[in-house]
C-alpha cells in the first residue's frame, strides 16, 4: 500500500455546544489539517495522487473555514464544531468534490499535542 500526506492550516473561532468548561466559550485555534491518501497501486507514471492536485482541493475546502466563526457555516449549525466533526467536513467536502481520490484520513490539530481524524469506511 502506498500512502500520500498534505498538510495545510487555517484559523478560525468556534464555540462548543452542549460542553460544560473553557471550550464552550469563543476562542480560536491555528488548525493544522493532514490529508492521507492511499492506494495499493500507482498511477501511469508512478503516483498515489498529483500532490498538486489535492493540495489544490484541500484549499478550496478551507477557504470556507479560514477566518471564519465556524459556528456560522451552515454545516456546523447543527454539528458541533468539535475536531473530531471538522475533520469529517473536511473528509466529506474533498471526497464530494473528487470521487476518484482515495482519501485514507483527514488528521485536524486542534493544538500542537491534540488532533482527531476521520477514517474511510472503506
Ligand atoms: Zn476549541
Amino acid at each position: 500500500m502506498f500512502e500520500i500526506r498534505i498538510e495545510s492550516s487555517f484559523s478560525s473561532a468556534h464555540r462548543l455546544r452542549g460542553y460544560k468548561g473553557k471550550c464552550e466559550a469563543l476562542h480560536g485555534h491555528n488548525w493544522k489539517v493532514e490529508v492521507f491518501v492511499q492506494n495499493p497501486e500507482l498511477d501511469k507514471i508512478g503516483m498515489v495522487a498529483d500532490f498538486h492536485e489535492v493540495k489544490k482541493l484541500l484549499k478550496s475546502v478551507l477557504k470556507k473555514l479560514d477566518h471564519a466563526f465556524l459556528n456560522d457555516v451552515a454545516y456546523f449549525k447543527k454539528v458541533n464544531p468539535t475536531s473530531e466533526n471538522i475533520a469529517k467536513y473536511i473528509f466529506n467536502e474533498l471526497q464530494a468534490k473528487s470521487k476518484k481520490l482515495d482519501l485514507a484520513k483527514v488528521t485536524v490539530w486542534e493544538s500542537d499535542t491534540s488532533y482527531a481524524s476521520y477514517i474511510s469506511e472503506k
